[in-house]
């Protein structure tokens, strides 16, 4: 029912801060109202460009602040430290309302594409053609673990992966060409480290982005320059449902389009219409694909 994500670049920011940022994203979102809960982090520091090690995930009935316990006594039981810092995180958060599969941990989104989450999505809205979609998954080997019609999504978007080996964006637009209903999606892989993809079609979804001065990177451990390509800028982008919950953190956003898939990486946000052709749309925050 609610979508948040959120992504650091080039700006140093501890796990927990990433969490909070997370969590405050959905308590901001609250009000559309939900039955459960989720979000899903990095478990580690990786380098960009090649498989990232699996997400953590975490996802409970019930609201929000059960969740934000739950997930601090959980790490508190692993060796994952709060405190470890992120150059370029991220990560990406969901609050559900059901429509298909009761409130459970396993129907909560991001849903997975397998055990090893190479594909996590978080979906608001209804999948129409689920059935379908999940008849042809099944004969191709895929498991479900969920009653939701969402599953089918990252499900979808590893096949198309494993058959293509496409670009992120390439990848969200062939799930898309499959998909009927309603939805707005991100999308967080391993094969796509440090990034996010989004789409929609008759649900809403926002980008806002933030831009920090060059000083604000100064001290952090981040000086990879391939990070700094688009125009050496630190910078902080969110995805959301809804523009409220993006008020406390900057005042540029970007109403997405039905038919948009908007690809955020390398501290840019680029914005493809479905039709494959680039989108003119979206100002400065448009730039080149490659
Ligand atoms: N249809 C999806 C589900 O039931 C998403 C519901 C929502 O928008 O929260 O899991």
């Amino acid at each position: 029912c609610g979508i948040f994500a959120y992504l650091n670049y080039g700006v140093s920011r501890e796990r927990r801060y990433i969490l909070e940022v997370l969590f405050n994203g959905l308590r901001r979102l609250e009000y559309r109202g939900y039955d459960s809960a989720g979000i899903s982090i990095d478990s580690s520091n990786h380098s960009d460009y090649e498989i990232a090690p699996p997400p953590l995930v975490f996802r409970q009935e019930g609201n929000i602040e059960t969740l934000v316990k739950s997930v601090y006594q959980n790490i508190a039981a692993t060796d994952i430290n709060l405190e470890e810092s992120f150059s370029i995180h991220a990560g990406i958060a969901h609050t559900r309302w059901a429509t298909h599969g009761e409130p459970s941990p396993e129907n909560s989104h991001p849903q997975t594409s397998d055990s090893g989450n190479e594909f996590l999505v978080v979906h608001n809205g209804i999948i129409t053609n689920y059935e379908v979609l999940k008849e042809t998954l099944l004969r191709h080997g895929f498991t479900f673990e969920s009653e939701t019609d969402t599953e089918v999504i990252p499900k979808l978007a590893k096949f198309v992966f494993d058959n293509a080996n496409e670009e992120g964006n390439q990848v969200v637009l062939e799930v898309m060409r499959h998909l009927e209903g309603a939805y707005a999606l991100v999308f967080k892989s391993r094969h796509y480290p440090n990034e996010l993809i989004a789409c929609k079609r008759g649900s809403p979804l926002v980008l806002g982005v933030k831009e920090l001065s060059k000083e604000a990177s100064n001290g952090s451990s981040f000086n990879d320059a391939k990070f700094l390509s688009s125009n050496g800028q630190p910078k902080e982008l969110f995805l959301s449902s809804d523009a409220s919950a993006l008020v406390e953190h900057t005042k540029k956003v970007l109403m997405i389009e039905d038919g948009e898939v908007v690809h955020v990486r390398d501290g840019g946000a680029s914005i493809f219409k479905f039709d494959h052709t680039k989108g003119k749309r979206g100002g400065t925050l448009t730039r080149p694909a490659s």
